[in-house]
């Protein structure tokens, strides 16, 4: 699904990402993990087409993605800060992406009536995000993601705005998500039990590189 070769951008000179090489296959769940400003949101960031490569290839389910802009590489996005719109409701919220691609009114109706359904959330579709928790808005962040049925879901840290209880409960929520709808998933964290419970498969990130990667039982953390 996501072939990355030889990848590196630098800011002024420095290098936030050298010489990354990943692979991720239809299906998988992947994490990045790592600390902070290890390069993994530059690495996500330039699969989602967010920030040019300095040098590098990706290809997107076969096809070369660098040329691409962000709404033509098959993949939706979920944020830390959600990016809701707060003038628009809940349904419009979600409804958004679909009338960018010229869904007809009826199809988007049922579609976001679905998904609200699916995140068990019908009941707020007419308020607008401020009226709702931190957990709520990003399950309607979730929800605006997948209702276009993106092949492939980039997530930077979704859940680092919450607190501890919520996190779980929300790590089980996109677990299901995942199987359910049978999606690629590259997923952002830095903390480790997260990584842990969540991933197939974990790329351990440090100063711009991969250091490490294998299953959550394979990974060798050092001490
Ligand atoms: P992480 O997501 O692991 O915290 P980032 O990818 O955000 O790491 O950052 C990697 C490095 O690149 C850091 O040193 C960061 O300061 C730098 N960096 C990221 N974005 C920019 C930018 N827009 N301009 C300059 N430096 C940046
Ligand atoms: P994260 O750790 O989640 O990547 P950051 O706070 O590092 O978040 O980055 C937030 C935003 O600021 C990103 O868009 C990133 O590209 C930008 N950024 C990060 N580091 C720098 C930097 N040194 N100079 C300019 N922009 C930066």
């Amino acid at each position: 699904m996501i072939e990355v070769h030889g990848l590196s951008k630098l800011y002024n000179g420095v290098a936030a990402l050298s010489d990354v090489t990943l692979s991720v296959g239809k299906g998988e769940f992947v994490t990045l993990l790592g600390p902070s400003g290890s390069g993994k949101s530059t690495l996500l960031n330039l699969i989602s087409g967010m920030t040019t490569p300095t040098s590098g290839t990706i290809l997107i389910n076969g096809t070369d993605a660098t040329t691409l802009p962000t709404n033509q590489r098959g993949l939706g996005m979920v944020f830390q800060n959600y990016a809701l719109m707060p003038h628009m409701t809940v349904f419009q919220n979600i409804a958004f992406p679909l009338q960018v691609r010229k869904v007809g009114k009826d199809e988007i109706r049922q579609r976001v009536m679905d998904v609200l359904k699916l995140i068990q959330l019908e009941h707020v579709a007419a308020r607008r995000p401020r009226e709702l928790s931190g957990g709520q808005q990003q399950r309607i962040s979730l929800a605006r993601c997948i209702v276009y049925n993106p092949p492939l879901i980039l997530m930077d840290e979704p859940l680092g705005a919450l607190d501890k209880k919520l996190r779980e409960g929300m790590q089980l929520e996109i677990k299901r998500l995942h199987a359910d709808l049978g999606v690629t998933m590259l997923y952002v964290t830095h903390d480790q039990d997260e990584a842990l419970t969540m991933s197939d498969r974990i790329v351990l990130m440090r100063g711009g590189k991969i250091e490490q990667q294998g299953t959550p039982e394979t990974l060798y953390f050092k001490p």
